[in-house]
């Protein structure tokens, strides 16, 4: 994905997307479960991804990702599962480095992914299972 650096969304704002992804389509309630937060913080956080341009939003009906969301989500996964590829690539075992992972991926920029990427020779899936997709950069130089 061109134009990003990984550091555009809050860990709140990733957990959301990621969940919005899962679901295909949310509701601004199923979402205020899911978090355990206020139905007015979550629309509220809701308003502000739509303003990015990563869900279209519809009060009373919920959200979905847009192209550019799950563009973005894809990235997030390929962040994951370079991270945990790094993690095993030391000696840990996938699903602590998983874990380990889930606690700080939020703030690795996508230089580091990139160059974690190259290292690993552009794996197309984590050992904890999570999908890397092609990105710019180093997999597909021209690419999205
Ligand atoms: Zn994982
Ligand atoms: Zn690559």
């Amino acid at each position: 994905m061109k134009g990003i650096n990984g550091l555009e969304l809050s860990p709140k704002k990733i957990d959301y997307l990621k969940f919005i992804k899962e679901k295909k389509r949310a509701k601004t309630t199923e979402i205020s479960d899911k978090f355990k937060v206020d139905p007015s913080t979550t629309t509220k956080i809701l308003l502000e991804l739509a303003k990015t341009d990563l869900i279209t939003y519809t009060p009373y009906h919920g959200c979905s990702l847009t192209e550019k969301g799950i563009k973005y989500v894809e990235f997030l996964n390929r962040r994951h599962g370079l991270i945990v590829c790094m993690l095993v690539g030391m000696g840990m075992d996938a699903k602590t480095a998983c874990e380990a992972t889930g606690r700080f991926e939020y703030f690795v920029t996508k230089d580091v992914v990139d160059i974690l990427c190259k290292n690993f020779s552009h794996p197309d899936h984590s050992p904890c299972g999570t999908n890397i997709s092609r990105d710019t950069c180093c997999c597909c130089p021209g690419g999205r």
